[in-house]
């Protein structure tokens, strides 16, 4: 199993060796395009790559945790269902609005509904997704529909948390599902910050954890990435130290 970074908060697991299938593939977050923004857009090859991916029916089903630009992008997303008009898409309520707008035909779009309390799971081929709701980090988005994604998959668990916002209930609700991560592919601020650390270390225990959606070198004024770096290898807290996703394109055996 592969997690293929598509640059920012984006994400391609494949899992291979499935029984009657071969491989499946689900993308979180592959979308990203937000220029002059302070974090990096999808790059334009691996977009290219990503549609004919999704062409080819490689790519199957996209996931999108959150309607913000550095995770999603509609027109790309109408773009990718005239590539493929049954390409299956989970979402938010708001996401999944703005595609409609764009493709009313579209058949295969799945709104989780912001009032939703309880897990929706859903069955892929090789593969089980659970998905919780839970809120954006940082105040002024705090109205914000995020999506938690934790998925089953080639015999390991991950987890995916979109923006949420590093709280408890978080932590809590991941570990309902499952104490034991063998993945977690996040933003950095999950493991940057130390209040955060200390709840995923008091909630969970982590095998492994892939950090992502770090800003553009040149927009990091404040030095985001290197103080969440510095945070991480002297924490002393027993938990992993992340492998920064630095590099997009490029793909981490899990
Ligand atoms: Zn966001």
């Amino acid at each position: 199993m592969t997690a293929w970074h598509t640059g920012n908060a984006g994400v391609v697991i494949l899992v291979t060796n499935i029984e009657e299938k071969g491989c499946a593939a689900i993308g979180f977050d592959v979308f990203a395009k937000q220029p002059g923004g302070i974090y990096p857009d999808t790059p334009e090859a691996i977009r290219q790559e990503l549609l004919r991916d999704i062409r080819k029916k490689k790519l199957e089903t996209l996931v999108f945790t959150h309607e913000h630009a550095d995770h999603f992008c509609p027109e790309d997303v109408a773009e990718a269902l005239k590539m493929n008009p049954d390409l299956r898409i989970i979402s938010t309520e708001e996401t999944i609005r703005r595609i409609r707008a764009l493709e009313p035909e579209a058949g295969r779009l799945t709104a989780v509904a912001a009032s939703e309390q309880k897990y929706r799971v859903v069955s892929l081929p090789g593969m089980r997704l659970t998905l919780f709701n839970s809120i954006h980090m940082g105040d002024r988005f705090a109205d914000i529909q995020n999506l938690v994604c934790l998925l089953d998959a080639g015999g390991k668990r991950l987890m995916l948390p979109g923006d949420a916002r590093p709280e408890k209930l978080l932590y809590e609700r991941a570990a309902a599902w499952s104490k034991k991560i063998d993945w977690l592919i996040g933003p950095f601020p999950l493991m940057g910050l130390p209040s955060s650390r200390r709840l995923i270390a008091r909630y969970m225990e982590l095998g492994h954890v892939l950090a992502i959606h770090f800003p553009r070198p040149d927009k990091d004024t404040e030095g985001w990435r290197k103080n969440a770096q510095h945070i991480c290898e002297t924490a002393d807290d027993g938990l992993p130290v992340p492998v920064f996703g630095d590099e997009p394109g490029k793909r981490y055996e899990l």
